[in-house]
C-alpha cells in the first residue's frame, strides 16, 4: 500500500529532494515528472509538498501546496521570519541597511526579528542605543555573541516552530550564528571552514537546516537580501513602518510624512515617541524609491 504524507522541502539538487515529513522523518524524494510543467517553476526549499512512498521506500513528490510567500534571491518559499543581523562592530552598524531589510520583510508579509551580534565588542553601550531606536517598532530584538555563545539559547527560542532566514551585510556573522546554533553545520566563516580550517570550494545552494528545539533555519550562501523589493511603490512605504501605523492620523489621507502640514509622524518625532534618525532614514528610502520611479 502506498503511503501519502506531507512535509517541507529542505533542499533540492541533482534531481533529489530532502523532505522533512510532518512525522519528523527526513525522506529523499524524486519529482513526479508532470510536476515540472506546472506554474511553480520547480520545487523550492521551503515548499510544502505531499509525497508518496513506494513499497521499496522510494519517495516521490506528488504535489505542491500554494506558497504563502516566496523570495527570488535566494529562491525559497514560505519563510516565516527574517532575522535582520547587525554587528556592534566590524563592520560598524549600518542602520539604513537594517531599515531596508525590515521594509523588505514587512512588504513581503514576513515577520522581522532584529539580531544584534558581536555584543562582546560593545564598549560604548551601542547595544542599548540600537535597542532604543527599534523599541517603538515592536519587533523582537535579540542580543547575542556568536563567537562567545552568548544568548544563543535566547535566539533559539525565538526561532522555535518557524522557518527563519538570516539577512544582513557581509561580515555581520550570519555563518557564525548558524554554526553557534547548530555546531555540526560547520559553515565557512570568512570563507574558511572552522573545523577543517580551509575553504570547501563546493557548489553552494539554499538549504534549510533543522535546529534542536524545533525551528528551521535557511542557509543561503551569497545572499544578503539587502535590495529593496522591485515592486515597492513610494506610497506604500509608510505602511511598512509599524510605529507610523500606530500614530494618530495625519491631516492628509495617504500622507507621506515628508513635507505635508499637520503630520502626526512629525509630531511624534518632536515628542520623541518615534526615533528621529529612523524617520530621517525613512525619508532617504522614500526619495530612493521616488528616484527609481523617475528612472523607469
Ligand atoms: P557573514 O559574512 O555574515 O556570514 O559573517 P561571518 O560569520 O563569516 O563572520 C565574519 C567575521 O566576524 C568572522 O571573522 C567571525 O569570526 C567574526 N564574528 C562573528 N560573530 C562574532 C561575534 O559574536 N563576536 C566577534 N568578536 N566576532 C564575531
Ligand atoms: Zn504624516
Amino acid at each position: 500500500m502506498e503511503q501519502k504524507l506531507q512535509g517541507i522541502v529542505l533542499n533540492g539538487h541533482g534531481g533529489f529532494y530532502q523532505v522533512l515529513l510532518d512525522n519528523g522523518v527526513c525522506q529523499t524524494c524524486h519529482l513526479r515528472g508532470k510536476l515540472r510543467l506546472n506554474d511553480y517553476d520547480g520545487v523550492w526549499a521551503g515548499d510544502r509538498v505531499w509525497i508518496s512512498i513506494a513499497d521499496d521506500g522510494g519517495g516521490m513528490i506528488e504535489g505542491i501546496f500554494p506558497r504563502r510567500n516566496f523570495l527570488l534571491r535566494p529562491r525559497i518559499a514560505n519563510v516565516d521570519q527574517i532575522v535582520a543581523v547587525v554587528a556592534i562592530n566590524n563592520p560598524p552598524p549600518d542602520l539604513l541597511l537594517i531599515d531596508k531589510l525590515l521594509v523588505a520583510a514587512e512588504y513581503q508579509n514576513i515577520s522581522p526579528l532584529i539580531c544584534i551580534n558581536k555584543c562582546d565588542l560593545d564598549k560604548k553601550n551601542l547595544t542599548e542605543s540600537i535597542i532604543g531606536v527599534y523599541q517603538t517598532t515592536g519587533y523582537p530584538i535579540c542580543v547575542v555573541s556568536a563567537v562567545r555563545g552568548e544568548n544563543i539559547d535566547g535566539l533559539l527560542s525565538l526561532l522555535r516552530g518557524k522557518v527563519s532566514l538570516l539577512a544582513g551585510c557581509s561580515g555581520v556573522g550570519k555563518s557564525s550564528l548558524i554554526n553557534a546554533l547548530l555546531p555540526e553545520a560547520d559553515l565557512e566563516v570568512g570563507g574558511v571552514s572552522q573545523r577543517l580550517q580551509r575553504g570547501r570550494h563546493t557548489t553552494r545552494y539554499v538549504s534549510i537546516l533543522q535546529l534542536a528545539g524545533g525551528g528551521l533555519i535557511a542557509d543561503t550562501p551569497g545572499f544578503s537580501l539587502l535590495d529593496l523589493p522591485q515592486k515597492l511603490e513610494p506610497e506604500q512605504l509608510p505602511r511598512v513602518y509599524p510605529e507610523f501605523q500606530r500614530c494618530d492620523s495625519c491631516r492628509f489621507d495617504g500622507c507621506s510624512h515628508d513635507k505635508e502640514p499637520d503630520c502626526a509622524v512629525k509630531k511624534a518625532v518632536e515628542q520623541v515617541t518615534i526615533d528621529a534618525e529612523r524617520c530621517r532614514r525613512y525619508l532617504k528610502i522614500l526619495n530612493e524609491l521616488r528616484d527609481r520611479e523617475v528612472k523607469y
